[in-house]
């Protein structure tokens, strides 16, 4: 549930809705987060700026509506980090959970709520489909899944960190700007998994991406297995994958908590289990005598109970990937299977994050020559900046002098050059 706020309001709620206790052992993330905001002060003030723009994105789109909507492809790489040859997943459980999460932010799962349900009117189709990547960062074809052998046993709560670190033992993300990477994992403990917010990746791209415990992946092979059987419908992903998009637990983690979304029930706290309609019905935070919708993805319901994103929810995922993870929307990951087959159209410049206060990263997804550079232009085609680049990948930029405007990034390399807008809004 969102409750209507002033703009204040909305400010104090987007820097205190992660309370201190609540732990939970299902999913880590929001643990992850706050320990994120004490490594980076700087990210609360991010938070601040991103829900901001996240609440006038969906005030000026609040008419689109699901025929008018553009489907998003979004290019994933999975991770596989194995030390027992069990963790090592088949690709068959990769595509598995691939169905997964196709059908989910597709509406297209079988045991969505049947129509007269009271909550069916509240559904949503994210319109968000997910692709194997066909292209690594290199510019080579893949096959979408890494397979890594790790001399750690199992990730413990304290280095959850190393998954993502080819050093420490890991495999270091793709081009968040790119890919959603997914890895799968041995860890301690219960947790199912975990993921990084849009908030935290101009701070932390190389964090960026989703962890899921390797039995709790797909529907197939290992998925269920040990005492995880209720966690073998691959919904562990679905749901991190929405934190990833930007969407909150579905009780605001705390009793009676804001997730920020308006047609979400109110929740007094987590649903377990599978429990039976109504859940809590007129419980103490308004909700009416239908109760709380456990069979949410955001709550923690087991995977066979869950079954539907809400149309608000929808519509915040589709905010947060046109606002912070719009360079998603220029990937080619999975659909060249080589840079150098496609060479002059398949330079990919992004930016992110977008709007920015002039300082944003600059992603190039190919080796340049040595000639070239980076020139930012203003509205009326004078250039106010210029760089040489040599570089592949992520190039920080500060033209924090910049007024607010509307800027052009313009890459000239020997023989082509390429255009990304770039908003300041200070
Ligand atoms: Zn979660």
């Amino acid at each position: 549930m969102y409750k209507i706020l002033q703009l204040g309001l909305i400010i104090v709620t987007s820097v205190t809705y992660f309370p201190l206790g609540a732990q939970s052992s299902k999913c880590v993330t929001m643990e992850i987060h706050k320990k994120r905001m004490l490594e980076h002060p700087d990210l609360k003030d991010q938070m601040i700026k991103n829900e901001l723009a996240t609440q006038q994105w969906l005030a000026a789109h609040s008419a689109l509506s699901r025929t008018e909507k553009q489907i998003i492809k979004i290019p994933v790489v999975f991770h596989i980090i194995w030390h027992d040859s069990i963790e090592n997943v088949s690709d068959r459980q990769v595509y598995s959970q691939l169905d997964v999460l196709n059908a989910d932010y597709r509406l297209m799962n079988k045991d969505s709520l049947p129509v007269q349900h009271p909550f069916h009117k509240f559904i949503g189709d994210a319109g968000i489909e997910f692709c194997l990547a066909t292209i690594d960062p290199n510019g080579n074809p893949t096959s979408g899944i890494t397979r890594t052998y790790t001399s750690v046993t199992s990730w413990l709560e304290n280095s959850l960190k190393d998954i993502k670190s080819t050093a420490k033992g890991g495999h270091d993300n793709w081009l968040p700007t790119q890919y959603l990477n997914i890895y799968v994992v041995n860890m301690q403990g219960e947790t199912l998994g975990f993921a990084s917010f849009p908030d935290e990746l101009v701070m932390a791209p190389e964090q960026d991406g989703v962890v899921i415990r390797y039995e709790a992946f797909g529907t197939i092979g290992t998925a269920g297995a040990k005492n995880f059987e209720t966690a073998n419908k691959g919904r562990t992903a679905t749901h991190e994958v929405g934190h990833w998009l930007n969407l909150i637990h579905i009780w605001g983690d705390q009793i009676c908590g804001d997730d920020k979304v308006a047609d979400t029930a109110p929740a007094v706290d987590e649903n377990k289990f599978c429990p039976v309609f109504p859940q809590r019905p007129n419980n103490k935070c308004g909700s009416d005598a239908n109760g709380e919708m456990y069979m949410n993805y955001m709550d923690y319901v087991e995977d066979s109970c869950m079954a539907m994103f809400t149309a608000g929810q929808t519509a915040r995922m589709n905010a947060a990937i046109n606002m912070f993870r719009s360079s998603l929307l220029n990937s080619k990951a999975c659909t060249i299977t080589s840079l150098h087959e496609d060479n002059k159209s398949s330079l990919v410049i992004s930016v992110f994050p977008n709007p920015n206060s002039g300082i944003f990263t600059c992603s190039i997804n190919q080796t340049l020559s040595s000639n070239s550079a980076l020139s930012l232009y203003n509205s009326l085609g004078i250039e106010m900046k210029k760089q040489q680049v040599i570089a592949y990948g992520d190039i920080k930029f500060n033209f924090a002098e910049m007024p607010s405007g509307i800027y052009y990034l313009m890459l000239k390399d020997k023989s082509k050059s390429i255009i990304q807008k770039v908003i300041v809004n200070k």
